[in-house]
């Protein structure tokens, strides 16, 4: 598969370019060489999409669930397929290593079309007795959606918002992030292959001007953004202004905390997951690490032993399980916080610089001694830096790990049951893990609380943000008034 897509935008089934628009040039993270590049959506681009979507939307949803559930389905084996193939282009797309990508990108959007795809048909009102009388319920989609993704999961973002948006009867317009443009065109090509009535889905290139006009347009009934915190107040208030349903999927600073108790090995498994898959670019990461103090020196060194076995390099090959950032802007952001940490007298346990190769490339950093008031514990990083805090009790712990904006997830390390309830049951957190780290099945809800967004994509709850009810009241008989 080469990277270069057939033309930079889908709409209404087919391949559109428009070469007026500014060149976006896609850069392959592990050597910084070009590899592809698309064009920003010109004005008359974003109109045909919404033109296209607007109008394909009504076909869409007089399809009965079975028929457009099949479509999705179709798509998921599709997909499965093509995995390779597709691998190899999300490792171009965004540098993370084709070992993750190969179990973790089209894979987890397949799930996602299987699994809404299984949905559809199943997606009803309810009938509401009232003594003669009764009121019925019908699930409608929304309409035209918009869907804009951040850069670290483009073919899983795509389908996580497309495959409930879809399943309910709802057509798409999709904005990748303009750092990873090239996956998303797949899944459109491959929801048509599938047998998507064209329009459906459509996939504009751009930046946030085009992200901006897509949220603004009035034929718009809803905005899905992945995104970070400040860009989701941007898009929520905008989507406000016309009265548009949002789903804000935003950053984390999140707490994975790590009693006495806990299996050191699985804790450090745990930890490891959490701040150094795909390089530490993922928002749900448990990237402030509070470790009891009476384990926290078995923990660091357990944990340098294990991050020194990371296998740099390039992400093409199977063998490599760590790869560089995904672009030298975010590299340099991530650096920044680095000096930072090491500025403000945080323990350098590993890493702390950027590694000498081609590429963005920055070794997995473990700070230890952190505390709450460093800048390192407090914002969002996006990259492999992890923050280790010691702590004493169960309730300052707790206290400390809700003490910030954020609410996107939060973990528990403990083999004390009763207590991992309890402390999970008191964290300000929307995605939380026990004895584990950053599994996202399709059929567990996935979305943060506070900052961290609102509304919740994956399983059943995603249906309720990509449809609503009409209430329908019938009466039997004679109807009163007062004159
Ligand atoms: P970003 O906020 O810079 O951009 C996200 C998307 O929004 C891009 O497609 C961008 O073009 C678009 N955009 C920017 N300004 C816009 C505007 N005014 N109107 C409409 N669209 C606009 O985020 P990023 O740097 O691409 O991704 C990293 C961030 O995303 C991190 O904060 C991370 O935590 C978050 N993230 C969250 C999740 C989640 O599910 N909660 C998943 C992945 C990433």
């Amino acid at each position: 598969m080469t990277p270069q897509p057939k033309a930079s935008h889908f709409i209404n089934g087919e391949y559109v370019e428009d070469t007026k628009g500014t060149p976006i040039p896609v850069i392959y993270a592990a050597t910084g060489e070009q590899i592809a590049v698309v064009h920003t959506a010109t004005p008359e681009i974003v109109e045909r999409a919404l033109a296209s979507a607007k109008e394909a939307q009504r076909t869409w949803a007089s399809m009965t669930g079975t028929e457009r559930g099949r479509i999705l389905r179709r798509a998921a084996d599709i997909m499965r397929e093509r995995n390779h193939d597709l691998s190899v282009l999300e490792t171009y797309d965004t540098g993370k290593p084709l070992q993750e990508t190969l179990v973790a990108d089209a894979t987890s959007g397949a799930d996602a079309l299987e699994y809404f795809g299984g949905l559809a048909a199943s997606l009803t009102g309810e009938h509401i007795p009232l003594g003669e009388d009764w009121v019925y319920t019908v699930r409608e989609p929304l309409g035209l959606c918009v869907g804009i993704g951040a850069w670290n999961y483009p073919t899983q973002i795509a389908c996580w918002k497309g495959a409930p948006a879809l399943a309910c009867g709802n057509s798409m317009v999709f904005k990748p992030s303009e750092t990873t443009p090239l996956c998303a065109l797949q899944v459109a090509e491959i929801l048509h292959e599938a047998g998507l009535p064209a329009g459906v889905y459509n996939v504009v290139q751009g930046m946030g001007e085009v992200g901006s006009a897509l949220v603004t347009d009035p034929r718009v009934n809803k905005v899905s953004l992945t995104g970070s915190v400040p860009t989701g107040k941007k898009v929520y208030a905008a989507a406000a202004e016309g009265m548009k349903h949002v789903t804000m999927e935003l950053g984390g600073k999140s707490p994975l905390i790590v009693f006495e108790d806990a299996d050191i090995d699985n804790a450090v498994g745990g930890a490891i997951n959490g701040n150094f898959y795909s390089s530490g670019q993922v928002c749900s990461n448990g990237t402030r690490v509070f470790v009891h103090k009476d384990i926290k020196e078995r923990f660091l060194a357990r944990l340098a032993e294990r991050v020194a076995g990371a296998v740099l390099g390039d992400p093409q090959d199977e063998a490599v399980n760590f790869g560089p950032m995904v672009s030298e802007r975010q590299m340099e952001i991530v650096l920044g916080y680095i000096e930072k940490g090491k500025a403000e007298g945080a323990r350098l346990i590993c890493g702390g610089e950027r590694v000498d190769r081609p590429g963005y490339f920055i070794a997995p950093t473990v700070f230890a001694d952190v505390t709450d008031d460093m800048v390192i514990a407090r914002e969002e990083i996006f990259g492999p830096v992890m923050s280790v805090l010691d702590f004493e009790t169960e309730e300052e712990v707790i206290e400390r790990a809700n003490a910030t904006e954020f609410g996107l997830s939060a973990g528990v390390f403990t083999r004390d049951f009763t207590r991992a309830h309890r402390v999970i049951g008191a964290l300000e957190a929307g995605s939380c893990f026990i004895n584990s780290y950053n599994d996202a099945p399709v059929e567990a809800p996935f979305g943060g609380v506070k900052a961290s967004g609102v509304g919740r994509e994956n399983s059943k709850e995603a249906i309720k943000h990509f449809s609503q009810v009409k209430s329908v009241y019938v009466r039997m008989g004679d109807v009163e008034a007062a004159f």
